[in-house]
């Protein structure tokens, strides 16, 4: 496994903020975008993806939930407002995201590539990431649809534990902690993210449904679509992303 890092911090903090570790240039950079309903395991993926690829994962969401544990003060009413909405499971308005995203463009443009994860959720925001990258010259690879049924995907997020301090995620059946409540790696205390909870759960998978299942028809007329069957193991799902990618599993 490819073991080059990189730090993200100008993608959670800002455009002002530099990454201590730059990832390496490529000739041609892996510019992926992940979609599929919350659950299908989406951020594990990236993260695997990230570490193969030395390309960085660019998640919309951690930069909402990084806003969100700032203190009040330090907050834009913009990220202020994404926060509600955050902590009810639905959508932060588009032009919320893009102001956030387009600040961020730098990393778009990153000689690494990237891995965009919960971005682009709504066609409105998929039009605006084409338009500019269109403008930047930059080309998207290919766009990685995880497809699971609805029954396995409530299964997954209610059980799903992640740790306050280093983000690992774990799951009470299928991936349980060494011991309860503590993170493997880091020793950090496991919660259950607020919109993991059964009444965000059904708010966030009718969000999905209504606006993000139609960017799949927006990507397959653009012939980037990429289906991918997100049962089995982590490891079982990586290793058909990369034969579906034509990457090299080592
Ligand atoms: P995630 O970690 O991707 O499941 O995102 C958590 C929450 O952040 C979502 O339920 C939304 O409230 C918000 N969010 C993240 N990315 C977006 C996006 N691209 N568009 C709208 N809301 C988003």
């Amino acid at each position: 496994m490819n073991t080059e890092k990189n730090d993200r911090a100008r993608w959670l903090q800002g455009p002002s903020a530099q990454c201590a570790v730059l990832p390496v240039e490529r000739d041609s950079p892996c510019r992926l975008v992940l979609l599929g309903a919350p659950g299908v395991g989406k951020g594990t993926q990236a993260s695997l993806l990230a570490a193969r690829l030395g390309a960085c994962h660019l998640s919309t969401g951690d930069v909402f939930r990084a806003a969100g544990s700032r203190p009040d003060c330090e907050q834009t009413p913009a990220m202020r407002a994404a926060k509600d909405y955050m902590r009810l499971g639905a959508l932060v308005p588009d032009t919320t995201v893009w102001e956030m995203v387009r600040e961020r463009s730098g990393c778009l443009a990153c000689g690494g590539g990237f891995i965009l994860d919960g971005f682009p959720r709504t066609v409105a925001q998929a039009e605006l990431l084409k338009a500019h990258m269109e403008q930047e010259k930059l080309s998207l690879t290919a766009v990685i649809d995880y497809e699971l049924p609805l029954t396995e995907i409530v299964k997954r997020l209610s059980g799903r534990r992640t740790c306050k301090e280093c983000k690992a995620v774990f799951h009470v059946i299928n991936q349980p902690p060494k011991q309860e409540g503590v993170c493997d790696h880091c020793h950090g205390k496991l919660y259950q993210r607020e919109d993991d909870r059964p009444e965000s759960i059904t708010v966030r998978l009718d969000a999905y449904n209504k606006s993000t299942a139609p960017l799949i028809a927006f990507y397959k007329n653009l012939g980037l679509l990429v289906a991918i069957p997100a049962d089995g193991s982590p490891d079982e799902i990586f290793a058909r992303t990369l034969a579906a990618l034509k990457i090299a599993a080592v």
